[in-house]
Order: C-alpha cells, then sequence, then structure tokens
C-alpha cells in the first residue's frame, strides 16, 4: 500500500480482513467480495495457502480489482483479473525480497506445493504451461500465447488459465524494460557533464 500510495483496497481505508484456517483440508484461496479467505491445504497436494506472500498479494490485488477496473470474473475479462492478480502478487513477492525482474523466478504459489509433487509452483508468470506436471494434480494446462487460448466451460471460462497469456506478457515487458533501465543507467553514467542535459523544465520526475 505504501509502494503505491494507496489507502487500503477500495482507497478509503478498507480493514483487510482474512478467514485462515478455512474449511477441513481445504485446497484453496480466494477473495469473496468482502475478505481475503486461505485453507490449510490436504498436506498431500498443497500446504497452507498463506505460506506464499504473492498468493496473498494475489487475492488483495482481487479487492483492488474490484474496486477499480471491476474486469468481469468470466473468460477474458476474467483471464486478465486473474493476471492482474498475479502480477501485483508477484510484485509484492519480489518487493518484499528486493528482486529484480531479472532475478526473480516469478512463480506464484512456489510454497504451496507439498513434498513429492512434481512441480515448482502453481504458476510460472516466466513459462506459463511449465509449473507442474504431476500424477495427481495433473499437467499445468495454462497458455503462453493467444494462438493457445483455451476455449472452456470450467473455471468461468479459463480464467486461471487463459491468465498465463497476459501474465507472460507482463514478464517479457518488465524483464526487458529492467534490461533497458540498465542500459540506459550506465549510459547516464557515462555522460561527461550535467551542464550538457536537457533543460530541467522540460525532464519529468522518473517513476518509481
Ligand atoms: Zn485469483
Amino acid at each position: 500500500m505504501d509502494a503505491y500510495s494507496r489507502n487500503s483496497l477500495d482507497g478509503k481505508g478498507l480493514p483487510l480482513v482474512a478467514t485462515v484456517h478455512y474449511g477441513t483440508d481445504y485446497d484453496n484461496a480466494f477473495w469473496d467480495g468482502t475478505q481475503m479467505v486461505f485453507g490449510d491445504g490436504d498436506g498431500v497436494v498443497f500446504l497452507g495457502f498463506t505460506r506464499s506472500i504473492d498468493v496473498i498479494g494475489h487475492e488483495l490485488a482481487h479487492g483492488v480489482t474490484q474496486y477499480t477496473a471491476g474486469l468481469n470474473y468470466r473468460d477474458q475479462s476474467g483471464a486478465l483479473n486473474e493476471s492482474v492478480s498475479d502480477v501485483f502478487g508477484v510484485l509484492v513477492k519480489q518487493h518484499s525480497l528486493g528482486q529484480s525482474a531479472e532475478q526473480a523466478d516469478w512463480l506464484i504459489g512456489a510454497e504451496l506445493l507439498a513434498p513429492g509433487v512434481q512441480g515448482v509452483a502453481l504458476r510460472s508468470m516466466a513459462a506459463p504451461g511449465t509449473a507442474y506436471d504431476d500424477p495427481q494434480l495433473g499437467k499445468d494446462p495454462q497458455p503462453a500465447h493467444m494462438d493457445h487460448y483455451v476455449e472452456t466451460a470450467d473455471d468461468n471460462g479459463g480464467v486461471h488459465i487463459n491468465s498465463g497469456i497476459p501474465n507472460k506478457a507482463f514478464h517479457d515487458l518488465a524483464v526487458a524494460l529492467g534490461a533497458t533501465r540498465g542500459r540506459s543507467r550506465a549510459r547516464c553514467g557515462s555522460t561527461p557533464s550535467p551542464a550538457t542535459s536537457p533543460p530541467t523544465a522540460t525532464s519529468r520526475p522518473s517513476p518509481p
């Protein structure tokens, strides 16, 4: 909230409420429209859903989306809704770890998979479709490109599936921008004199 200068999810100081240990062996977490809810996992496939800071950020971002863009939770707008949550979730993780786009693993829910599950996380933003391939869990169904968009009636029209497409786009852009920023910093460092810089009146404050 500090990083974005935002007063809670609704911009008006909404209290952040979460239910934990929801249900019994519950294998999920969700935003119910008013609060966060986290299951403990069944211990076989999933561990507790509060283990991953990016999953907590993901659920909170659903609240922000609800109060701002209001993306309908179905089909393409639903996949965008899911992707926005993954984006902010992974940025929370990277911010907390002090990582650059290049250093980050871009994994969502890396701490949730129970020991023995063949996979690295719930989702991979860098390589959608590669997060897991396991006898119990199945194979990560996410596409990474619009050419492979999945038409399905399940999962509100594949909101957790097709979110891989904008996730991958965000990852690629963030890594490219990070690299560009690194290069322009290096260039600035070799600038001989500030006297040759453009007039300050036309320069804008650099983004956070
Ligand atoms: Zn979600």
